[in-house]
């Protein structure tokens, strides 16, 4: 069960399925969230860990390696292997992610549940993947083959930490690439403990490597490496332009996943209790520290004063607190970086002139505390509805028709996710094909699916992850022409 003081396992670099320490011997200590004390130090990845992880995985992906060698199935085993063992180890896992992110317990424990799932969903796809018969012009037999890029950089949040991990481990192991991972500065407990289960699974030597570290240091190092043919990144759309930017010096394939300020629309035709309900989740959880975070409630003007009496009350009622009690929903925010930038969106949102509701401030002395905080009054030119704030705000903004609603839910430069609840089917078909968004969720808001791909339009990102098109990301096409004696 819970242990708000689980044993620090691992704390070293990953590579060639062993710990080791970093080639400079340098340290970074990893911090508790809900106190601000230091819980270990961990090993810090710079470009010299990088070199030697890149090297593993690049052995790892040689021609005749045991990984290269391994039949599909046998590697789906071993995810499958993977996942099991995370099953096994649930509650220390879990016991862990709280402990370094801040998450509730409970949280944590779905975050694992929802990690297995899309290792197994992952792991289902390794042998089924094939390429096709090309009917080519001339006496010919083409064929295409789906193969695998090769060492592959990823480079991971703090938010989800280890569905972030499955999100890209699944993908790239089933399709047979080799890994080297940068799990955030802030969580990277889960990540390094996840390595020892792989090995402990049997995936060979070389083929995960992980290298703890920050961002402009291990991260850039990964990112303009020349042996590594792939980026995959979550985080922030600053952070995606640079490695975008990094990458192109080697022309590596980059796909993103990052941020948004998506837009939730509530008609009058609906519930308040049941749409308010919706919309709280949909900004509260994990913190407000969600990609997805429904951060601009556009509510319809004939409810707008009910809808914003219920969201008060329901931010009111969530219960703030230390991670492990059983009856907290909301812990404390990732880190002080995150805590003072959040606290900072606020005082803009006073001062630009939107109605403070509720929350607005710290919870206790110790810790990255804040409380659930609502807006109304707010419009479309103020800071708190176009910049992404990451933490829990809601801002309730009026709108009139669903036609003005489309025009404002698209006049930003993300395209995450949107959200509508209505009772009127054209009006949720409408807003679902006009909106700019990757994801869009009718009645409901965060339902996700390791079938479904997910990613931004616009600013918020390039690329799917998870579904078919999230195995693309690992694949190269290979075209093979066979000179024939005849057509026939
Ligand atoms: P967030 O705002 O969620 O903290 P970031 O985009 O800052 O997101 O960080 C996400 C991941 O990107 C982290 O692992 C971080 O260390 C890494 N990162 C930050 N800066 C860089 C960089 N210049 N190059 C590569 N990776 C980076």
């Amino acid at each position: 069960m819970a242990n708000s003081n689980p044993e620090i396992k691992y704390t070293q670099i990953f590579i060639n399925n062993e710990f080791v320490n970093a080639v400079s011997g340098k340290t970074f200590p990893t911090i508790n969230p809900s106190t601000g004390k230091k819980i270990a130090d961990i090993a810090e990845g710079d470009k010299a860990d990088v070199d030697l992880a890149v090297k593993a995985a690049k052995a790892a992906f040689d021609r005749k390696s045991t990984w290269r060698q391994m039949d599909a199935t046998a590697r789906a085993k071993l995810l499958y292997k993977l996942a099991e063992l995370m099953e096994r180890d649930l509650h220390y896992l879990a016991s862990l992610e709280s402990l370094d992110n801040g998450k509730p317990y409970m949280n944590a424990v779905y975050e694992v549940y929802g990690s297995v799932y899309s290792l197994r969903y992952s792991a289902g796809w390794a042998d089924k993947i094939s390429g096709e018969t090309v009917p080519s012009d001339g006496p010919h037999l083409t064929y295409t083959r789906k193969e695998p890029v090769g060492v592959v950089g990823q480079i991971i949040p703090w938010n989800y930490p280890m569905l972030m991990l499955s999100w890209k481990w699944g993908p790239a192991l089933a399709m047979g690439c080799t890994i080297v991972m940068k799990p955030a500065e802030q969580t990277p407990l889960t990540a390094l403990y996840l390595c020892s289960l792989a090995k402990e699974a049997g995936f060979p030597p070389g083929v995960i490597n992980m290298v703890p570290g920050y961002g402009p240091t291990a991260g850039n190092a990964i990112t303009v490496h020349p042996d590594i043919r792939k980026i995959a990144f979550t985080g922030s759309v600053e952070v995606g332009k640079i490695i975008m930017a990094g990458a192109a010096g080697t022309l590596k394939k980059v796909s993103l996943e990052l941020g948004g300020k998506s837009p939730l629309v509530i008609c009058d035709d609906v519930d308040v209790d049941e749409a308010a309900k919706i919309a709280y989740a949909g900004v509260f959880e994990n913190m407000g520290q969600c990609c997805v975070a429904a951060t601009r409630t556009f509510v319809q003007e004939g409810i707008y004063d009910a809808f914003v009496k219920k969201a008060t009350e329901l931010a009111q009622s969530r219960k703030v607190g230390c991670p492990f009690s059983q009856d907290t929903q909301h812990g404390p925010q990732v880190d002080e970086t995150q805590f003072k930038k959040i606290l900072g969106y606020i005082e803009i949102g006073k001062k630009e002139g939107a109605k403070l509701e509720t929350g607005g401030g710290q919870v206790g002395t110790e810790g990255y505390f804040i409380q659930p905080t609502v807006f109304s009054n707010v419009t479309d030119e103020m800071t708190i509805a176009k910049e992404e704030i990451f933490g829990p705000v809601q801002s309730i903004i009026k709108f009139k028709t669903l036609d003005e609603v489309i025009e404002r839910a698209n006049s930003t430069q993300f395209g995450l996710a949107a959200g509508i609840v209505t009772k009127n089917i054209d009006n949720a078909l409408v807003f679902s094909n006009a909106v700019e968004a990757g994801t869009v969720w009718v009645n409901t808001y965060l339902a996700g699916a390791a079938q479904a791909p997910f990613g931004g339009y616009k600013q918020s990102g390039i690329g799917r992850e998870m579904g078919r098109e999230g195995m693309e990301l690992y694949l190269e096409t290979k075209t093979v022409s066979i000179k024939l004696p005849s057509k026939v």
